[in-house]
């Protein structure tokens, strides 16, 4: 974000006149490297019965599975406060985190999907453990590391983390997202999606969790589903966020069902609506949207702190 503080407005329109050359380099599909964390586990006391996702608020989701318990964009700020998006922009948030930080359980792993302040906010980032692992962008990283983070992941598209706690096995692999059109995007920090397979063979998973961080629907979203078939459960980053009002930088309720048409999720759980004021597109357009899509076997809604319960497939 800071590199491009420089970038006047100019710079922004003369941006948005390229916005069709991303599309061109969607084809190339390279295979991305392998990381690998080991976590401290008991080889016996992973069963995979069942997983759960809770919803915390904005993209700040728990997952649990089978001894493993996994943070994503972890933002803990109360109502009334706010948050810098760069440029002198700020955001004030509408909405208490169903948890407080302080309450978390231990937890094994955070997935970043990009360094904004609704995503991994100055509560967060002063009191977060420094041994945290957590996984993220390059860009995401060298923050992180300023910051004093000492288990960094740095995952560029299609590199993969290898997780093992014990018997149990996680693969995170870093998908295309893009937050905002091509010209506007450069202005904001880079984003990655990912592909969470669970399960001792990440290659036929026994439950593939696709969340999408902060992106649009553009070109490159449809390699997704193509490497990564039969996704159980897609959290959707929602809010139609609307920068200067006129910049849209994520899904509307609108782009959230051209997206499950993409991805072909079995289940999809929207986040990351209603909870700050440049959230343009309340959880209500998506709604709409999902049933004349005829869609609503296919969309769980969760309150904040509401919990979905999911069941792998039995190997
Ligand atoms: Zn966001």
């Amino acid at each position: 974000m800071r590199v491009h503080r420089w970038l006047g407005g100019a710079a922004l329109f003369v941006a948005l006149g390229m916005s069709s050359v991303g599309t061109a380099l969607a084809q190339a599909v390279p295979q991305g490297d392998t990381f690998t964390l080991k976590l401290a586990g008991n080889e016996t006391a992973a069963t995979a019965d069942s997983g759960t996702v809770q919803f915390i608020g904005t993209a700040t989701v728990l997952i649990r599975y089978a001894g493993l318990t996994i943070l994503t964009d972890p933002n803990f700020l109360h109502k009334g406060d706010h948050v810098h998006l760069g440029y002198g922009l700020t955001s004030q948030r509408q909405t208490n985190p169903a948890i407080e930080f302080d309450k978390l359980p231990p937890i094994d792993l955070v997935i970043l999907s990009h360094m904004h302040d609704d995503h991994f906010d100055k509560l967060v980032q002063e009191r977060l453990n420094r041994n945290t692992p957590i996984v993220s962008t390059r860009e995401a990283g060298e923050a992180l590391k300023r910051l004093g983070f000492k288990q960094r992941f740095v995952l560029s598209e299609w590199d993969r983390l290898e997780v093992s706690k014990g018997s149990t096995r996680l693969r995170v692999t870093s998908v295309p997202g893009r937050h905002g059109a091509a010209g506007v995007s450069v202005l904001l920090p880079k984003v990655m999606g990912s592909v969470l397979d669970f399960g001792a063979n990440a290659d036929t998973p026994d439950y593939r969790m696709y969340i999408s961080g902060d992106t649009l629907v553009y070109d490159d979203i449809r390699s997704i589903p193509q490497r990564f078939p039969g996704i159980d459960l897609a959290l959707l980053h929602l809010g139609g966020t609307r920068i200067l009002g006129v910049f849209k930088v994520t899904m509307d309720g609108k782009d959230g069902v051209q997206m499950m048409h993409i991805i072909k999720p079995k289940k999809a759980i929207p986040i990351h609506y209603n909870d700050y004021d440049v959230f343009k597109s309340p959880l209500a357009d998506f709604a709409r949207e999902v049933k004349a899509a005829g869609l609503d076997d296919s969309v769980v809604y969760l309150a904040h702190g509401d919990t979905y319960t999911f069941t792998p497939r039995k190997r």
